[in-house]
């Protein structure tokens, strides 16, 4: 997976790479699918949703840049898979899930593996995370139809947003930072996420 999946598609950092060798995907799927897990696609982890494909993650990650110690709010737990390399990575994790038992999977996976640095809570992750911001850098992992305006206010000085904006069908990958002149943004080619729903992504019944 490293290998075909990553590197050879343009995943360069060498502590990213070495992040999904040593972060088992198999850990994070159903057991249903656990024959699947290394496949270059998104897997089904109930209640509707999906864990993303590694290489999506892994660009993600990558676009995310964090460093050892930065402080990153999650926006859509799911499995908890991204959550788990960006804490290998060294980031200080805060994750929001809207999903009260797929949080509750989640977190099972990250005590038995002994993920640390990671704080969840249940909630809209669309109005971010006040008490714990600013953050360093903000990942969403669920598809929005624009930008919260929470996660742009809570974005520290040099703080990178990392998020699919665009129809519910297919979005586009963008990453928007907080520099000395204001916020620049970039877009970083196409992708299909399971709806961000709450107060400023989509609403809940379709
Ligand atoms: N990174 C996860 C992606 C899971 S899919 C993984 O690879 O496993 C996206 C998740 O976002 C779903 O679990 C969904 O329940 C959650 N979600 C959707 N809208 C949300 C919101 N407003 N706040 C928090 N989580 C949300």
């Amino acid at each position: 997976m490293v290998l075909h999946q990553l590197k050879t598609r343009g995943i360069s950092s060498e502590k990213i790479l070495s992040a999904f060798s040593q972060v088992h995907r198999h850990l994070f799927v159903p057991e249903a699918y656990a024959g699947y897990a290394y496949h270059d696609r998104p897997l089904p982890i109930g209640e509707g949703q999906t864990i993303s494909q590694p290489y999506m993650v892994a660009e993600m990650t990558q676009l995310l840049d964090p460093v050892p110690g930065d402080r990153v709010l999650e926006i859509g737990t799911g499995s908890g898979y991204q959550t788990a390399i960006l804490s290998f990575l060294g980031a200080v994790v805060y994750t929001i899930e809207r999903n009260g038992l797929l949080l509750e999977n989640a977190e099972k996976v990250f005590r038995r593996i002994g993920m640390k640095n990671i704080s969840s809570m249940t909630g809209d992750g669309t109005i971010g995370w006040e008490e714990h911001a600013p953050y360093d850098g903000i990942i969403v992992t669920a598809g929005s139809p624009d930008v919260p305006p929470a996660l742009l206010k809570q974005l520290a000085p040099g703080g990178r947003l990392v998020i699919p904006v665009g129809p519910r069908s297919s979005q586009s990958l963008k990453l928007y930072k907080r520099t000395g002149s204001g916020i620049i943004s970039s877009e970083h080619g196409g992708c299909v996420f399971v709806p961000l729903v709450g107060k400023h992504g989509w609403p809940a019944e379709g």
